[in-house]
């Protein structure tokens, strides 16, 4: 029997560089491959894994609601919705949600309704300023609204109505703002383009900036919320509201789930403007209410603030004993570990063969994402694993 990467590269399309491991099962941190080798998952799904492997009381929350429903449609009421629903809604500052199932179409949701808006509130306009190295999803339309071009290169003419300025330089929002401008659209840190973290004024600049002109502020939360900033959306560090906001990853705890929400003064959909056969269903909303009643009540986010402090401390002390790492930086658990070279992938490669696993977020920047229940003896040895690392690259 050929093995699963073998297997794989015949009847899987080719999409990614994959690592060369085939997890089977996982408990809280930890990850076991079908070898047997025992891994600190530090990727933990991209973010997505918020109460770690295999929690038993998330896995109570799934089966419970498998065995009553996993699914109706949404054309029928369903109480695991609404009550996730009312948790996102009572715990944000938004007012209304609707539910999908991914990422990028949260994103899909949040552009169509910035688009409406500015169609009916601001005579037509329906251009949304988005931001270099951004990322929103993979979809035609939101690889256009993604400020990486080899993303949407391949695939022929973009959906219009997307304009690009640099992160964390209100400036060119200024000089781009125009009365075709419905919305601007950006992370409050950036994930994939590798951790970056705004100027700490930033975000309330562009929501003045957005007060100012009469425009939209979409927040795209979908890395930084849901309790991994060590708050529940990491907008609240920054003590503005976005006017839209979209939701995902770890949203249901792995359970693919999507959500966008928006103020009542944003929401101009209407019956028959959108939809989705399985957002918002009643086996990954039940997840979801479990996951938020966790963080909130399970001291879950004290750990993200705790642990984040210590991972923070530990990366500093790698980068002053270190000359090839040349910064860190972050929010609660979501840090980069900036190198002097383009060697990410080699400390990640060497990483997983101690125990570790990483994602090279960029050639030069390693990104830590792990559960946000990681205890301290868990960041410790990772940060010990990755120092012996740079200590035999040193070599
Ligand atoms: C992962 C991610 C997305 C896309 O989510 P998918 O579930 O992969 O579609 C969009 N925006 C941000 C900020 C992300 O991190």
């Amino acid at each position: 029997m050929p093995n699963i990467p073998d297997r794989e590269s015949i009847v899987h399309m080719q999409t990614a560089r994959r690592v060369p491991i085939t997890l089977v099962k996982g408990l809280g941190t930890k990850v076991w491959d079908d070898e047997g080798n025992e891994y600190l998952d530090f990727v933990a799904g991209i973010a997505s894994d918020s109460l770690g492997h295999a929690d038993n009381q998330l896995a109570s929350a799934i089966s419970e609601q498998a065995h009553k429903l996993i699914h109706v449609s949404n054309i029928f009421f369903s109480e695991p919705q609404i009550d996730l629903a009312e948790l996102l809604v009572h715990n944000s500052a938004l007012d209304q949600v609707f539910f999908c199932n991914s990422g990028a179409e949260a994103n899909e949701a949040a552009i169509k309704i910035a688009r409406k808006w500015g169609i009916t509130n601001r005579n037509g306009a329906f251009e949304i300023i988005a931001t270099n190295n951004g990322f929103h999803g993979r979809t035609m339309t939101t690889v256009a609204a993604t400020g990486t071009p080899a993303y949407r290169e391949p695939f022929g003419p973009p959906t219009p109505g997307f304009v690009f300025v640099d992160y964390d330089d209100i400036q060119q929002i200024i000089e781009s703002t125009s009365d075709q401008t419905a919305a601007i659209m950006l992370e409050p840190i950036q994930g994939e383009g590798g951790i970056n973290v705004p100027s700490s004024n930033y975000l309330q600049e562009v929501r003045s900036w957005c007060d100012d002109q009469g425009i939209l502020l979409i927040l795209d939360e979908i890395q930084t919320g849901m309790g991994r900033s060590g708050k529940l959306w990491a907008y609240e560090f920054a003590g503005i509201e976005p006017d839209i906001m979209t939701s995902a990853k770890g949203l249901a705890g792995g359970v693919p789930i999507g959500a966008v929400l928006a103020k009542n003064t944003a929401c101009v959909l209407e019956p028959g403007d959108h939809g989705s056969t399985f957002g918002g269903n009643p086996l990954a909303t039940a997840a979801g209410a479990h996951v938020i009643k966790r963080l909130l009540n399970d001291g879950i986010l004290e750990n993200v603030v705790k642990r984040g402090e210590q991972l923070s401390q530990r990366l500093e002390g790698l980068q002053d004993r270190h000359s090839q790492v040349s910064g860190q930086r972050g929010i609660g658990l979501l840090r980069g570990l900036e190198l002097s070279k383009d060697i990410a992938v080699d400390i990640v490669n060497e990483s997983r063969k101690l125990g570790l696993l990483l994602n090279p977020v960029r050639p030069n920047v390693v990104r830590f994402m792990p559960p946000l229940t990681v205890t301290e003896d868990e960041i410790d040895k990772a940060i010990d694993i990755i120092d012996s690392v740079l200590q035999s690259l040193d070599d």
